[in-house]
């Protein structure tokens, strides 16, 4: 008998009768694929279809890039006010305050994250059409009046035109609003592309979008795979820019294809975030937010905490006191308001999640928790243990690679130069933490290591206001914040002669 605390299906009345039917959105219409293919999707914790998705071909990718060129180079609303925009945005905002249960619902019941989750997720997305809006009002250019008599400089600010947005199942409703109405308030226009585990709330998107009055063809929609769907919205010669939230080696296969037409590609990829545990800091409190960073939504995370190094002092006490409170953590039905993780993705997922547990088991580390599925009662086991791996080197994969499940390593270390120097050993430099009681000992952490985002005694809070992106294979370019706006904002500088001082070149 497993000690875990396990919530077992409770709540089946929640289920749908029937799956969601989702259709393309292409240039103002819902369009089924010219060729009838759809694909379905199961609820991973409960087994039963939950949406029907038309599988887009390259016919529906084209259809969908030619829409969005038009809308960009003849429509209104690249040339629409600040103030339109923001009005629009924030009648989207309202409406996703509407809807928020319904989403919230399709959102669990397509990626098996629990329901208080994917409720938060939905009001924190909200947030960000608020925030994209107060943007669309405020950005502006340069001007240079400092030139010389004759000479007026202007750096204007222009929308970067028809961009790609591919995103991801793990978040799909927070990241495409971490993307679309950033680009819909530089007065871009947009293809997006959800994957095709977690299409539904993407479409509830669109049909919101639509209810708020935006012209047809500005957000088109396109279901799919990366292959092909995906391949064109990165290769098309009519799209001027790629977003991308995803793995590393797709974003690295994004970026070649969009090499051959010099597409701007902005990258969210993946983490293999460290928390540098030293021997003053409030172990409480850092054990709560280690819990909390490896097992919000199940790992399956590119922010999650899931390389701890502590020092040797303390690794013990540390570890202790993360195996207690990871059997308090209620695992099981995402339909349960009590529950705090659900299911994994995949089958596929989980079988790899457990892998690079066998993996760091036969290389020398120690399970001290967990280290396999998990069987909830009435739901089955696409679930995965909470699971600490200690004793854990450098160079395994456990502690390199993104396990993306709710798998924690731990490493030792004894100087804080040996700590900064594992913190950075990684071919990632997505976020990394830091707990300490002593500001110096935090501040030199915050500038030593490489990272886009750095906690101090805190684990994965979020602002719409902060930027967030990556070092070295964790990305390239930012989202949220003002940097967010910039990524889809082109530069273009106007010189403009307002006197006669300037004496003819030719004589
Ligand atoms: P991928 O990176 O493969 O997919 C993300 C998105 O890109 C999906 O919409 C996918 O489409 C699309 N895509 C795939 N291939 C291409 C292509 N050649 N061109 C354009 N678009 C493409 O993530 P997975 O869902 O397959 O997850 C695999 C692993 O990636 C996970 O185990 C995890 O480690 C990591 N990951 C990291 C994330 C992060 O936020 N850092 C998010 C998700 C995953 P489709 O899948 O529909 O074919």
């Amino acid at each position: 008998m497993l000690d875990l605390t396990i919530i077992p299906a409770t709540n089946a009345a929640a289920l749908p009768d029937a799956p969601m039917g989702l259709r393309h959105w292409i240039g103002g219409a819902w369009v089924d694929s010219a060729d009838g293919a759809t694909s379905e999707r199961r609820s991973p914790a409960h087994g039963v279809p939950v949406s029907v998705a038309a599988k887009g071909g390259r016919a529906e990718a084209e259809a969908a890039v030619a829409a969005a060129r038009k809308a960009f180079d003849t429509g209104a609303w690249p040339r629409s006010s600040g103030k339109d925009r923001a009005t629009l945005l924030l009648k989207v905002a309202d409406l996703i305050d509407r809807d928020r249960a319904a989403i919230a619902q399709q959102e669990v019941l397509e990626s098996g994250k629990p329901i208080s989750q994917a409720m938060a997720e939905i009001e924190g997305a909200a947030d960000l059409w608020r925030y994209a809006a107060a943007l669309a009002r405020t950005q502006a250019g340069d001007s240079h009046n400092s030139l010389g008599p004759d000479m007026l400089g202007l750096v204007l600010k222009e929308p970067i035109g028809v961009v790609s947005l591919i995103t991801p199942w793990n978040f799909p409703f927070l990241i495409i609003s971490q993307k679309l109405p950033f680009a819909l308030a530089a007065g871009c226009v947009a293809v997006v592309k959800p994957s095709e585990l977690t299409p539904g709330t993407t479409v509830m998107l669109g049909e919101i979008l639509q209810e708020a009055g935006l012209p047809e063809g500005v957000c088109n929609i396109v279901l799919g795979y990366g292959d092909p769907v995906g391949e064109v919205l990165t290769t098309d010669a009519r799209v001027d820019m790629v977003s991308f939230t995803g793995s590393t080696g797709v974003g690295k296969r994004i970026t070649a294809a969009a090499s051959a037409t010099l597409k701007k590609v902005s990258l969210e990829l993946g983490g293999k975030n460290p928390q540098v545990i030293f021997a003053d800091a409030d172990l409480d409190q850092a054990a709560d937010a280690i819990a909390f960073g490896i097992y919000f939504n199940a790992g399956e995370c590119c922010n999650s905490g899931s390389r701890i190094i502590a020092h040797e002092d303390v690794a013990a006490a540390l570890v202790e006191k993360i195996v207690a409170l990871s059997r308090k953590v209620p695992f099981g039905d995402p339909l349960d308001p009590r529950t705090q993780v659900g299911a994994i993705i995949s089958p596929e997922h989980l079988a790899k999640i457990d892998g690079y547990v066998r993996g760091a088991v036969a290389a020398g580390a120690h399970v001290a928790l967990g280290g396999g599925a998990l069987e909830v009662g009435g739901l089955g086991a696409q679930f995965y243990q909470p699971t600490i791996v200690t004793d854990v080197r450098p160079e395994m994969a456990i502690a390199r690679e993104e396990v993306f499940g709710p798998v924690l390593s731990v490493l030792t270390f004894r100087t804080a130069d040996e700590a900064i120097a594992l913190a950075n050993d990684a071919a990632y430099g997505l976020s990394a933490g830091v707990w300490s009681r002593d500001i110096s000992t935090c501040l030199d952490f915050v500038r030593r290591v490489r990272a886009g985002t750095i906690w101090t005694n805190t684990w994965m809070d979020g602002f719409s206001e902060l930027p967030f992106g990556g070092f070295k294979e964790s990305g390239q370019g930012r989202e949220l914040g003002r940097y967010g706006l910039e990524e889809f904002l082109e530069v273009k500088t106007v010189q403009m002669r307002i006197g006669q001082t300037r004496g003819a070149w030719v004589e």
